[in-house]
């Protein structure tokens, strides 16, 4: 009858969106409640300067530890907390516990470290963000400077003119701002000049061939001077090999975060890693010489 066959062509229907879409309920419906259950725990990868080689900032990744699905990486659920706004409390709650952890390692004595925190585009849009970041700021009483803000270019391309205005504001709070994912986006050079940013991250999907590829080499070193002429910090994302560390030492980049130096680690880890003084291998012999 019509009334089956509209029925198996549901069920057909019904059973195509199924992986995906339960998933993506499934993943939805244990978000809303990650925050209070306390289910998000931050990660830290350092970020080591080249020229000391010692650890100077450290980047807090989100990991989601949930009960049943287990470790959920980043990209399985930024997107979807993303759409549905759930971003904004995650991404509040990721602001204040990156502050408090760099703040307390400052009390316990610790050399002072930047904090890098993400921002995602619909933070980026929400009109008490300046206001919210102060807020952390007072209450945690990190030193502005040491709070560093990680913007995709993404964010920028819809009203240019608000991002400027807004970075300003963000930049009169003391922060740092840095352009995460270089070279991947909407790469005009013109917001460069205009917007008040102080480092470039050089996108690891260039860093991965630079001792091999003379073109992904080209381009890294274009990023570098540009970087250094608009006296910008440049800082190579997902350093993994000596070859790679060498390339971007010799070509002047100021700084590298990668697993060659360290996986993002918990809290508990990095601590060790910044007590134990570690630098980057060959750093001292180098110095010396
Ligand atoms: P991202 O901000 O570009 O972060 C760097 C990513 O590269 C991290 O992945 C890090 O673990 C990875 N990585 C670092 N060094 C290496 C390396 O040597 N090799 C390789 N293969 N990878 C390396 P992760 O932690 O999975 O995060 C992925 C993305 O998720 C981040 O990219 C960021 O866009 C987003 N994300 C993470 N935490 C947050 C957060 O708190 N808020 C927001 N809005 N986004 C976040
Ligand atoms: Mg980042
Ligand atoms: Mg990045
Ligand atoms: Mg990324």
């Amino acid at each position: 009858s019509a009334k089956k066959l509209g029925r198996n062509c549901w069920q057909f229907y019904q059973s195509a969106m199924n992986d995906e879409a339960q998933e993506r309920l499934r993943i939805e419906g244990a978000l809303r409640s990650a925050v209070e259950r306390n289910e998000f725990v931050l990660h830290y990868q350092p970020q080591v300067d080249l020229a000391t080689g010692r650890i100077v900032g450290m980047e807090a990744l989100l990991r989601w530890q949930h009960p049943e699905l287990g470790m959920v990486p980043p990209q399985r659920f930024i997107g979807l907390a993303e759409e549905t706004g759930l971003i904004v409390p995650i991404g509040a709650w990721v602001m204040r516990t990156a502050c408090a952890q760099a703040k307390a390692w400052q009390d316990a004595g610790l050399p002072p470290l930047r904090v890098a925190v993400n921002l995602s585009a619909r933070q980026f849009a929400q009109p008490d963000l300046v206001a919210s970041i102060e807020a952390v700021l007072a209450e945690t009483g990190l030193p502005p400077a040491c709070l560093d803000l990680e913007l995709t270019e993404s964010l920028f391309v819809d009203d240019v003119a608000q991002a400027v205005e807004l970075l300003h504001q963000l930049k009169a709070l003391g922060v740092k701002m840095s352009i995460d994912d270089f070279g991947t986006g909407y790469s005009s050079f013109s917001y460069l000049r205009t917007f008040p940013i102080d480092v470039l991250k050089i996108d690891r999907s260039f860093i991965a061939d630079i001792a091999s590829d003379a073109d992904e080499a080209a381009i890294v070193v274009s990023i570098i001077a540009l970087a250094r002429n608009l006296k910008l910090r440049v800082i190579a994302e997902g350093v993994e090999a000596q070859g790679q560390l060498d390339f971007l030492r010799a070509h002047g980049c100021d700084e590298m975060q990668g697993y060659y130096f360290s996986r993002p680690v918990p809290a508990g880890e990095f601590e060790q890693l910044l007590k134990s003084g570690r630098e980057l291998d060959g750093m001292q012999q180098l110095l010396r010489a």
